[in-house]
């Protein structure tokens, strides 16, 4: 069992709002598991907005949290039913730190998107934590969270890609606000046109604020750019560039081995 002093402490590591840790166990070659429990004792109907303390059903299920340090963390959680003492009928809890029948924290999703931005699908899917399926889905929730949001402070704007694991050559367009480190969209597509439609809906105040722009080599950005954002700056992608520069080399390389 754990102490009150374990306990004390790994609700202060875990660091969610809602929950406390009640119990942790260790299991090789899979994580540490810390089982919870909500703090608030009540919930509030979806329907009528009424505080109900009636619980109905428990609902115990399984999340992938971040890591600590190279161990895998899993969280049980409770997501209970409560029977709405106004309109009679039960309904589920809202969890601030996991959305309804994900397998993943919200943090984690977060997390693993800037991993996907620095990397790719693949890549981070092999480290075990997450699938491809899951980064796809976390992919497409942040997407729908992030749908009308405005940068009201944006002044440095950066467009950076997702290589799709589904369909050849597909890829998702990413908007980040660069001094925030922060997405502020992902796009169904990199295509201008979507691209554009984003941008004029943010709306000239915005566009005009923003000072500079990072983006890939990719010409059909830059257009954009001159075409909307009246004071910006284009700055080529560090990494891209470099990325770029290694092919150019590659290439000349082989074309230097084809002439031997
Ligand atoms: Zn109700």
């Amino acid at each position: 069992m754990a102490s009150k002093r374990d306990i004390k402490v790994l609700t202060e590591l875990l660091d969610l709002d809602d929950i406390k840790v009640i119990s942790h166990r260790l299991h090789n070659g899979i994580g540490i598991i810390l089982q919870t429990e909500s703090k608030k004792l009540y919930s509030n109907c979806p329907r009528c907005g009424t505080k109900s303390h009636k619980l109905h059903q428990n609902h115990r299920h399984i999340v992938k949290d971040l890591p600590f340090g190279e161990k895998p963390v899993f969280l049980e959680v409770n997501r209970r039913q409560f029977k709405c003492e106004t309109c009679e009928k039960p309904f589920s809890e809202e969890l601030d730190f996991v959305r309804k029948k994900r397998t993943y924290t919200k943090r984690l999703a977060n997390q693993t998107i800037k991993d996907v931005l620095k990397n790719d699908i693949h890549s981070v899917a092999s480290k075990g934590i997450v699938t491809t399926e899951e980064i796809e889905r976390m992919l497409k929730d942040a997407s729908e969270e992030l749908t009308n949001l405005k940068p009201l402070n944006l002044k440095r704007l950066g467009i950076d890609e997702i290589a799709l694991t589904k369909g050849h050559g597909n890829y998702c367009a990413v908007l980040i606000d660069i001094d925030a480190s922060k997405v502020i969209a992902i796009l169904s597509d990199r295509k201008q046109d979507t691209i554009r439609k984003t941008l004029r809906e943010w709306g000239l105040p915005v566009l005009a604020q923003i000072k500079e722009v990072s983006i890939d080599l990719w010409h059909g950005y830059k257009t954009l750019v001159t075409e909307l954002m009246p004071n910006a700056q284009v700055v080529a992608d560090r990494f891209h560039v470099m990325k770029q520069i290694n092919q150019e080399l590659d290439t000349e390389r082989k074309k230097e081995k084809q002439k031997v």
